[in-house]
């Protein structure tokens, strides 16, 4: 159980505290979530809220540069950032929710009902790490996930802005998990998709980004087909539906988001 608080006043400091028994704390509304064992595993947690220099949101030469203590609420608002990133924000249906969670602890928090890390990869989202020799370091966003970076301070996220990019999430309701969030973005080399996968995780989808990108007019059937097939992919029947069900919506969404992208203007 943690029993210290400290309260970084930069980066620096932030990032030169972070060791094995400490945990970074954002918005606090993962950490401090009814279940959440993180500040229960901790000896101290790091407050991220007076930290210097992480909540800007800059443009520049066709990218966006998002400090990690913006909230959703700040990505609504700005008029710097692209479209299809605030309507990833909007899938926390809470404003009060948003005002609180940041951008930098939706990443780390690496959960499989993710808000904004299928479009954030889908986007080829670059990530500015700073470890505790207080170097920095920029990495792709679906580098972060291989586990090498979990005691590394998020400072910024950099993401294209006149990217084409599309997405969707299912729930019960709008503040329900959802069992699926898909999105999927295309340039002159061709799509890009990513999922969150309720109890799944977080899924590049290659097999389906070669389906479209060999065969641009491939009928839904095949999808489906394929992704019914698919041995790699590991769901399995839980309250969000049944391994067939799950296996369908991705099917049947990387259809519709490709058909989307391919209709869409930047
Ligand atoms: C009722 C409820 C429902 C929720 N539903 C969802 C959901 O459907 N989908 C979803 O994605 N989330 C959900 N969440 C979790 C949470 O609200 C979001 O993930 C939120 O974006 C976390 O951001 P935060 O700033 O509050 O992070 P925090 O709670 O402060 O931190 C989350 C994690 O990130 C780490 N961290 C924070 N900032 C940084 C940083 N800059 N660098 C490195 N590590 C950092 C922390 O150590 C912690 O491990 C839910 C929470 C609640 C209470």
């Amino acid at each position: 159980m943690a029993t210290k608080l400290l309260m970084a006043k930069s980066p620096e400091e932030a990032a030169v505290s972070k060791t094995a028994s400490a945990a970074f704390v954002a918005g606090g509304t993962e950490v401090n979530r009814l279940g959440s064992d993180i500040a229960e595993k901790a000896e101290t947690l790091i407050s991220l809220k007076k930290c210097s220099g992480l909540d800007g949101i800059e443009a520049d030469a066709g990218y966006v540069t998002i400090g990690a203590m913006c909230t959703f609420q700040d990505l609504v608002e700005s008029d710097k950032v692209p479209g299809w990133l605030k309507e990833a924000a909007l899938f926390m249906a809470s404003r009060t929710k948003r005002n609180m969670a940041t951008i930098g602890g939706n990443i780390a928090a690496r959960r499989s009902d993710s808000y904004l890390i299928p479009a954030l990869s889908a986007a080829g989202a670059v990530l500015e790490l700073l470890g505790s020799d207080t170097k920095a370091e920029r990495i792709g966003i679906v580098e972060y996930f291989d586990g090498a970076y979990d005691d590394k301070l998020i400072t910024s996220v950099t993401v294209e802005k006149d990217i084409r990019l599309v997405s969707k999430r299912y729930a019960n309701t709008a503040q329900s998990h959802a069992v699926l969030t898909m999105s999927a973005a295309m340039d002159e080399m061709g799509v890009y998709m990513n999922g969150a996968v309720k109890n799944v995780g977080l899924l590049h989808f290659c097999d389906l980004e070669k389906a479209f990108n060999d065969d641009p007019e491939i009928s839904e059937d095949k999808i489906i087909e394929m992704v019914r097939t698919c041995t790699g992919l590991e769901t399995a029947d839980d309250m969000f539906g049944s391994d067939a069900y799950k296996r369908y919506l991705i099917a049947v969404t990387a259809f519709d988001l490709f058909k989307q992208l391919k209709g869409k203007e930047v």
